[in-house]
């Protein structure tokens, strides 16, 4: 049979796609184990309904198989197969789905099915490491075995051949080194269930391929120069089923918070869980923990916040940082979403509706667990706010105050009647009924504030004081300028808001200290009054204009 060219738009297609869509090489395994994964699928849905075909899901299996001789990857599964028309259609055509026609086919009749593919590209990623692609495929109901090659972009060639069973073996001729690109990789076992770890660990069918290992000769064991012999075994390199697709009542915590440290590279126990599955416009799985620590690179560039996207179990992204806003940057964790495709680049992702969809459910389901959290497990949730209080408050006071209203319920502060940290919520209950502001004092720490003198009337009056010991309190409170009507109101400011007539007539008195005091100070101070704060301290400095002066220090700082 004459070879034949890719249909029209096939050819430059072709070579757009693998030279733009895939950013890694590497990716094509996953490509061919996915499409490997949908065949099956297929196959188990005829058998559900035929019996026939007498197989149980047990009997399914994706094997591969590296040969460094041949310089071959094999990819086997028992699934559907393809007849002569599919191969022409499917493989002919680029961007043209079987799998997506299939499952607009079968959804009219079952909604659950699971099928990865479909946007009809994927199959050609193999292009990028393989310098020749055959295919021999016998579908199901059909006598005929076909073969399908490909040498890249100028065709393909179909012929008939013989196959017993149903399904597909795809045979890549791997590519040769070049000065730039390394291809052997690809024909090196451990590097073959690499990949298959990162990217199609949950993968439903057992992913299989006969692994070569060294061990000591059982008769050389006891003797002083033991030698080595190699065995082969038949190893299944995916663990099938995600620990996010389980029921959360068949999950103990201690598994969760294994998973987490080994995804994540973690050392802490996660504080908090959060497993969470939608159903609606979008679905998706969600698996998202709370570290109990903060990592030691969280406050630098180093840190990327992120999820790791998965579709139907197949891994997307390591780290979409779409999928969290900046304020809770510090969660880590997975989404799953049969939603989204396979074949989508980082750029189109980004404009995805359902990944702008999901994002916004997630944030907001962070909120209430944190509110949740606060309510319920005090203790807890002082741990959380000691390790990432911090980031909750620069999200205050990022992009203009923005996210303030979801984000001030959150926040803590250490407050001078309670001794330790309290909410504004907390502190406006408590107000006193004569009391018009929320107070606040800054200092280095907690007993230098204790022993701020323009705190002294403030606390005379039984008022409480919010602490504020680093940069970002300040500013967060800034931001906010008010809760639930309260304005904020340093300690500093020169108008606390306070009626006190009992020392006017000591002001007449001190007319002339105070006259004496500015002469003295000159430019040094804009003005020199009696003040109403104190109470033991015979001086103290107050600003003008509700900036404390650790703000006016930094301002000035900041200053070119
Ligand atoms: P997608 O998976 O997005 O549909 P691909 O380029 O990966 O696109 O595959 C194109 C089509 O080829 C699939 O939809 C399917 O119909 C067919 N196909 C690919 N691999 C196999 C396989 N191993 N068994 C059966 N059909 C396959
Ligand atoms: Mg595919």
């Amino acid at each position: 049979m004459a070879k034949k060219e890719f249909k029209s738009e096939s050819k430059r297609l072709l070579d757009l796609m693998i030279n733009s869509i895939y950013t890694h090489k590497e990716i094509f395994l996953r490509e061919l184990i996915s499409n490997a994964s949908d065949a099956i699928d297929k196959l188990c849905f005829i058998a559900l309904t035929d019996d026939k075909l007498n197989m149980s899901r047990d009997d399914f299996k994706i094997f591969i198989k590296p040969d460094k001789e041949n310089r071959t990857l094999t990819i086997t599964d028992n699934g559907i197969g393809m007849d002569k028309d599919d191969l022409e259609n499917n493989l002919g055509t680029i961007a043209s789905s079987g799998s997506y026609k299939f499952k607009q086919e079968m959804s009219e009749k079952q909604d659950d099915i699971d099928i990865i593919g479909q946007f009809g590209v994927g199959f050609y990623s193999a292009f990028m490491v393989a310098k020749k692609i055959t295919v021999v495929t016998k579908k199901y109901g059909c006598d005929t075995a076909y073969k399908w090659e490909s040498d890249g972009a100028d065709g393909y060639e179909i012929t008939e051949t013989e196959r017993d069973e149903i399904g597909t073996t795809i045979v890549l001729e791997i590519k040769d080194n070049t000065e730039e690109e390394n291809y052997d990789e690809f024909l090196e076992q451990y590097r073959i269930q690499g990949l298959i770890k990162k990217y199609s660990d949950y993968i439903r069918y057992p992913i299989m391929m006969d692994m070569t290992h060294s061990r000591v000769k059982e008769e050389t064991k006891d003797s002083e120069k033991p030698e080595y012999e190699d065995y082969t075994e038949t190893e299944t390199l995916n663990s099938m089923l995600p620990i996010w697709q389980r029921a959360k009542k068949d999950v103990k915590q201690e598994e969760y918070d294994n998973f987490y440290r080994e995804k994540f590279m973690a050392m802490d126990k996660p504080l908090h869980t959060i497993v969470t599955s939608v159903e609606g416009v979008v679905t998706y799985k969600a698996l998202l923990f709370i570290p109990s620590q903060a990592p030691y690179d969280y406050y630098t560039k180093e840190y990327k916040k992120g999820l790791q996207l998965y579709s139907s179990g197949v891994l997307i992204m390591e780290n979409c940082e779409e999928l969290l806003p900046e304020h809770f940057r510090f969660v880590k964790g997975i989404v799953d979403s049969a939603d989204l495709s396979l074949n989508i680049s980082r750029e189109m992702l980004q404009h995805d509706r359902h990944l702008i969809t999901i994002a916004q459910n997630i944030e907001k389901k962070i909120k209430n667990e944190l509110t949740s959290m606060l309510a319920n497990d005090r203790e807890n949730y002082e741990k959380f706010f000691n390790a990432f209080g911090r980031q909750l408050k620069y999200g205050v006071s990022a992009d203009y105050g923005m996210h303030k209203e979801e984000l001030q319920d959150l926040l803590m502060y250490y407050s001078s009647t309670e001794k330790k940290l309290v909410t504004l919520s907390e502190y406006v209950d408590r107000m006193k009924e004569d009391q018009k502001f929320i107070y606040f004092a800054v200092g280095e720490n907690i007993s230098s504030i204790d022993n701020l003198p323009q705190t002294e009337l403030l606390r005379s009056k039984g008022y409480e004081i919010l602490y504020c010991t680093e940069e970002i309190d300040e500013f967060s409170l800034q931001t906010l300028m008010q809760y639930k009507d309260k304005k904020f109101c340093s300690a500093t400011n020169d108008d606390l808001g306070i009626e006190n007539d009992e020392n006017k007539e000591e002001e007449k008195d001190s007319s002339a200290i105070l006259t004496f005091v500015k002469e003295t100070l000159g430019d040094k101070v804009s003005e020199v009054v009696a003040s109403k704060k104190l109470v033991s301290h015979p001086v103290c400095l107050t600003a003008k204009g509700g900036i404390s002066f650790e703000m006016e220090k930094y301002f000035n700082a900041v200053q070119p």
